[in-house]
């Protein structure tokens, strides 16, 4: 199949263009691509974004850069938070904090606070676990590396959002025999400002692991259901239906019903999505109730305080007891000359330290504490995922509607789920792949193509430990059966793109053609069992400081504090025993926010 001539969806002139500028640079994917993405220009672009290039000064996304970078919340009269926030009172209360309720980037003194609580991150589990302990009538405060952005200010592109809202850029990886992306976020809000807003419980099988590691009592079923319930709730959690969905997922859908299998429309933390699938680059309409845009406006309402760019550095630990953190704001993106490290602070805090800085930062963040337990940063887990790309006769425009609208999961009992993904066109042409003639002309067919993707409720465990240079250092290789698994799941979707009418898929596998007709299935079954061999990419991540009874397996014994320190507390992905088999925030926030209560309720701790 590879190399035969599609028809074009481009008017010839720029069709012959767009091949001779991939001809013209085999070498090398990366330059061909930028070629052929200005050729392709506004049209297609989502909702006429400009172009993914780096700005330069002074044009609209360097506007971005340099304007509400540290946040703007901390002019207006304060005003007291009205229990739960929702909808429009949510969107005010962001409006309305405190002076002293935000603190960014600053030179000169060190910053010093007394509170009650302090949590380190502000995603799905610092977030939910700082909002919980503000509504118990505790101070907190509530640190994040990353600067503060609201919907307005989010970059109207791939790029600007690998700038201002992930975490390193995105250049993270996990070190194994093949190197896998990490995605995750670096602002306020954390990952939740990029994600799906998938929203599902957690299975009840999850529960039972649990259970015999010594947390059935306080994350039972009836426990975790009643607190999901109100998630759902407090988050505005509906199921996507009609132009939410367009055809990338009702493809999905229909193909799924053909074979009987199990299929839904999702459910998400995003009730007036109007489909614009830019989720990545954090929602600029303000559908996505990301933390940012509920819990952490509430803890500043609740006479909290917010600091940004603010990195902690250590937890502070006294004679075997967490009394607060340390560390330095950091400025995101410093103008040439201007340094990046300014004040150094110092939270006090007088009942007990959160922390919530991700299942890549949080055993970093303990070991840099100067904690030595056997299991800090080991168990580290993932559900690693790949793309079958299937290529219609007609147009699909992934890019309209919701970035995932629909997903299986008939096969759970096989450790993989499907999903369909929209994927900017930015970074389709990563997994697109090829160079020349042959990758313009793969390329054209992007409007014709429709993603889905295999999640792997992998078996591999890893590490992640403090890296000398900054960022963390994880490592992690799937497994053989892990990679079986994925190699099952990428067929499936082979089969069902044909299903739903695709000419043929784009398998992204190492070792076979770049393309595949119906006819050609028996290769995927044949594939390479070489994690090498596959495109995967990491976004839902698991422990390094992991709950359990066993002291040299678990970071966090059941009685939910660090081994071996009184008052610190884990209330991340960091913290999960297990890998869940369905997309993690939902049971992040419940399990964050069931610790939180706990811990506000407990008695002696002043
Ligand atoms: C692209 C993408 C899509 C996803 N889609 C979904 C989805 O649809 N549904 C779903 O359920 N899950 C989804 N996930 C996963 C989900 O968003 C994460 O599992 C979840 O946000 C993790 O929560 P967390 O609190 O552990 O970490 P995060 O949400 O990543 O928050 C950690 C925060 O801590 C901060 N931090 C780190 N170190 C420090 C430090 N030293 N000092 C101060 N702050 C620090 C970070 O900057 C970050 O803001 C997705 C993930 C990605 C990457
Ligand atoms: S797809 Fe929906 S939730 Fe995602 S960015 Fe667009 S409008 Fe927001």
């Amino acid at each position: 199949m590879r190399g035969a001539a599609p028809d074009s969806v481009l008017p010839p002139r720029q069709r012959c263009r767009l091949s001779a500028l991939a001809a013209g640079d085999r070498g090398s994917a990366l330059p061909s691509f930028v070629a052929v993405r200005r050729e392709l220009g506004p049209a297609h672009r989502p909702h006429g974004a400009p172009p993914f290039l780096p700005p330069a000064p002074g044009d609209a996304d360097d506007q971005d850069r340099r304007g509400p970078v540290l946040g703007s919340r901390s002019r207006r009269a304060p005003r007291p938070g009205d229990g739960t926030l929702s909808g429009r009172d949510r969107r005010v209360a962001a409006d309305v904090i405190a002076p002293r309720a935000h603190l960014s980037f600053q030179t000169g003194a060190p910053v010093e606070l007394d509170v009650d609580y302090v949590v380190v991150g502000s995603g799905a589990g610092g977030a939910a676990a700082a909002a919980t302990l503000a509504r118990s009538g505790r101070t907190v405060c509530l640190c994040e590396r990353g600067p503060w952005r609201d919907p307005e200010h989010y970059p109207a592109t791939v790029y600007g959002a690998m700038r201002d809202l992930w975490a390193d850029w995105g250049t993270l990886f996990a070190r194994g025999r093949s190197m896998i992306p990490i995605l995750q976020a670096s602002c306020v809000g954390g990952t939740t400002v990029i994600n799906s807003a998938i929203v599902v419980r957690t299975p009840p099988t999850v529960l039972a692991e649990w259970a015999e590691l010594g947390l059935g009592e306080v994350f039972s079923e009836t426990a975790m259901g009643a607190e999901q319930d109100e998630l759902e709730r407090e988050l505005g959690v509906t199921q996507m239906k009609g132009r939410q969905l367009m055809e990338h997922s009702e493809a999905l859908l229909r193909a799924l019903r053909s074979r009987d299998l199990e299929g839904h429309a999702i459910h998400r933390n995003a009730r007036d999505c109007i489909g614009s699938g830019q989720c990545l680059q954090g929602c600029r309409e303000g559908a996505k109730t990301s933390t940012n845009l509920c819990w952490v406006p509430e803890v500043a309402t609740r006479g909290g305080t917010v600091l940004s760019c603010a990195s902690v550095a250590r937890v502070l630990i006294e004679r075997g007891r967490a009394v607060g953190v340390s560390g330095r704001f950091v400025h995101p993106a410093p103008a040439r000359g201007q340094r990046r490290g300014g004040s150094r602070f110092v939270v006090r805090a007088r009942r007990g330290v959160l922390v919530a800085a991700s299942a890549t930062g949080s055993a970093p963040l303990l070991e840099r504490s100067g904690l030595r337990l056997p299991a800090l940063g080991r168990g580290w887990r993932g559900q690693p995922g790949a793309a079958m790309l299937g290529v219609y006769p007609h147009e699909v425009h992934m890019e309209r509607g919701t970035t995932q609208g629909a997903a299986s999961l008939a096969f759970s009992s096989e450790r993989f789920k499907l999903e369909s993904l929209a994927l900017p066109l930015e970074l389709l042409v990563a997994r697109v792949g090829g160079a020349g003639v042959d990758y313009a002309r793969a390329l054209e067919q992007a409007p014709r193509m429709a993603m889905w993707v295999a999640a792997v409720r992998a078996e591999a465990q890893g590490t992640v430990r403090a890296g000398r240079l900054g960022p963390p250092v994880v490592r992690y290789a799937p497994t053989r059966r892990d990679t079986e698994r994925l190699r099952q799941g990428l067929g499936r979707l082979a089969r069902l793109h044909f299903d739903a009418g695709a000419e043929k898929v784009l398998p992204g596998i190492h070792g076979l053609p770049g393309e595949l007709g119906p006819d050609e299935l028996t290769a995927l079954d044949s594939a390479p069992v070489d994690n090498r061999c596959y495109t995967w990419v990491l976004s839902h991540l698991f422990g390094g400081c992991v709950m359990g009874n066993d002291p040299t397996r678990s970071v966090v014994a059941e009685d939910l504090h660090v081994r071996g320190v009184r008052r610190l507390h884990v209330v991340d992905a960091a913290c999960l025993p297990t890998t869940l088999g369905v997309n993690p925030q939902h049971t992040i926030m419940a399990v964050a926010r069931i610790v939180a209560g706990r811990i506000a309720n407990e008695e002696g701790t002043t």
